[in-house]
């Protein structure tokens, strides 16, 4: 069952409280280069994504936020370490939401100035908690960066925002370890009612970033908990959208484009089905609708494994059986297999 937290507002964006999960990125460029932000910028709102995180390492990039609030309708997020005047700034310049790591903020201070500037504007602050960078109160009592020291980490940073009469707080507790960032964001589902932020830290590049992310979110939000995530890749921002919405997709918790399903081929195959699936996904992976599109190697078993499947081909030999709902629909030459299913998709506009 999912998990209702509190809810807060970036921008139009409601985060928790039964919202959908959102997708989020984090751009590979400081805030200050306008033009080249605002390029990534379109491309990731092209790709399915408006929160879009930027580090903010000195001033030039905290007053940054303020033309690309200007020039595009994103929803940006000051990413702040070190120095809370440097998060002050990227709030008074239009930042829509403020994300700290109080372990290295400095003192309560600023992270009451942090707070003071982002209760005044409506601004949310998200406490990133990270493995790599706990305070050494909680190293020394925990031996380390434990699960528990992390989720403990995250709601003393929250108790003390709340000291400040701040409330409006999402949390996150990311670790490099997949096993341990599912049981630190465990705990806190738990113990507090603050929206949670997903995300599996320095995942790594393609393909172990991915299996990463897709154990650690994907777990977590098998079981209700999140509200919105981040794949962390060592890739194009873009590459991280795409690979979130798979996620979402592959839980049924999201479906914006169809979910392409094919058979891994056996003995009983006769035609190239791997190559026939990559041309369908590339040809209706991109659609608006969130259907089931199967690809299966066999009149045998294809419309039987592919039953749930809005459309689908069975192939033999040098010709494919349409089905739709696992009911056969007719054949068609191999060659001729998704120009008919396009045929028959566009039966459904
Ligand atoms: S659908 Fe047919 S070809 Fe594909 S794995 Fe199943 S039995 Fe093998």
């Amino acid at each position: 069952m999912k998990r209702v937290s509190a809810q807060v507002r970036v921008g139009d964006l409601l985060l928790g409280g039964g919202a959908p999960v959102s997708i989020q990125t984090m751009s590979t460029l400081s805030p200050a280069k306008t033009d080249l932000c605002v390029e990534q910028i379109r491309r990731i709102e092209a790709a399915g994504c408006r929160l879009i995180r930027f580090s903010v390492p000195d001033a030039q990039a905290a007053v940054g936020f303020e033309a690309l609030r200007q020039q595009t309708n994103a929803l940006l997020v000051a990413d702040v370490h070190f120095d809370y005047r440097l998060a002050v700034s990227a709030a008074e310049h239009g930042a829509h939401k403020i994300r700290i790591n109080p372990g290295n903020i400095g003192s309560r201070e600023g992270v009451k100035a942090v707070a003071d500037v982002c209760r005044k504007r409506g601004i949310p602050i998200r406490i990133g908690i990270n493995g790599g960078s706990l305070e050494k109160s909680m190293l020394a009592k925990y031996g380390g960066p434990t699960a528990e020291a992390l989720a403990e980490s995250a709601l003393q940073n929250a108790a003390m925002l709340e000291a400040f009469d701040f409330s409006d707080i999402v949390l996150s507790v990311k670790s490099s370890s997949v096993s341990k960032t599912i049981e630190a964001y465990r705990l806190l589902a738990q113990r507090c009612s603050y929206p949670l932020h997903l995300g599996v830290t320095e995942a790594g590049g393609a393909e172990m970033g991915m299996i990463k992310s897709a154990i650690g979110i994907g777990s977590l939000l098998h079981d209700g908990i999140g509200d919105t995530l981040r794949v962390s890749l060592t890739e194009d921002p873009v590459r991280e959208v795409e690979v979130g919405l798979e996620i979402l997709s592959a839980l049924g918790i999201r479906r914006d484009h169809p979910d392409i399903i094919s058979c891994p081929t056996c003995g009983r195959c006769r035609c190239d089905v791997i190559s026939l699936a990559a041309q369908a996904r590339q040809r209706f992976g991109k659609l608006d609708r969130g259907i089931t599109i199967a690809v299966m190697g066999c009149e045998v078993n294809g419309p039987g494994e592919a039953r749930e499947a809005d459309l689908g081909v069975a192939c033999g030999t040098g010709e494919g059986l349409l089905f739709r709902k696992g009911k056969p629909l007719r054949k068609v030459p191999f060659e001729r297999i998704l120009d008919e299913m396009a045929l028959e998709l566009e039966k459904d506009e």
